[in-house]
């Protein structure tokens, strides 16, 4: 089944343009044209990726972001016309996955709109036989690969699609420690241009719901000016 992606913008022409070219790529396109009506399809539709652009009248891409993450962790792309990176960091900050800035090409936008359907898609298509994923088990955690959901003490913990992928590479690999290019890289993949803060951001976050206390980890630690690494 093709992929549902909800376009949040309320240019229309460029809402239009999207729609146009998500669509010829096989996408089932809806539009929204403000932050409420984004809200409201969010929760309505089977969403599997949404494109939010960040300045929309009322209620601004930010609270959007923000208000989705609350019933759903779908990934969202931030669409961004100010190359600014305190608008990248508090958009990561919020839960959005990724983020284009404006003016994009059709090739890069295509490009990490499938980066993060890949998930999605893995998932919908299932061409895994079950039980030959395994399980990982990192201290009380369970990091789940056929459900991509880490569970804490029979806890689910909300992570986003990003933070998953970012824990669950580093906790397939326990003790070994990664460099920020290195996760850049892997996590984020080759068509990524973020820069390494992007890492410490979504460490950040992840810690916050991953720890008991995230300003003294036991699962995701620091090995200082080299990167990061998932405990054993
Ligand atoms: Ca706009």
């Amino acid at each position: 089944m093709a992929a549902a992606i909800l376009v949040v913008e309320d240019e229309e022409p460029i809402a239009e343009i999207l729609k146009f070219s998500l669509g010829k790529e096989g996408y089932q396109v809806y539009l929204a044209f403000d932050g409420e009506q984004a809200l409201q399809m969010a929760r309505d539709l089977d969403l599997q990726l949404i494109l939010l652009d960040l300045m929309l009248p009322e209620k601004d891409g930010f609270q959007v972001c923000k208000e989705v993450r609350t019933f759903t962790t779908v990934p969202i792309i931030m669409l961004t016309a100010r190359n600014s990176e305190v608008d990248k960091v508090l958009g990561l900050e919020l839960g959005a996955d990724d983020y284009v800035t404006k003016p994009f090409s059709n090739r890069e936008l295509l490009a990490r709109v499938r980066a993060n359907l890949r998930r999605t898609e893995l998932n919908d298509e299932d061409k895994t036989p079950p039980g030959h994923r395994d399980r990982l088990h990192i201290g009380e955690c369970i990091v789940d690969f056929d459900t991509y959901t880490v569970t804490k003490r029979g806890e689910t913990v909300p992570l986003t699609h990003r933070e998953f992928e970012l824990f669950a590479f580093m906790a397939a690999r326990p003790t070994m420690v990664f460099s920020r290019e290195q996760l850049l890289l892997q996590v984020w993949g080759i068509t990524y241009m973020g820069d390494e803060r992007t890492v410490d951001v979504t460490i950040r976050r992840l810690r916050e719901k991953l720890e008991d206390d995230s300003g003294n980890p036991a699962y995701v630690l620091t090995k200082r000016g080299v990167g990061y690494f998932v405990r054993r």
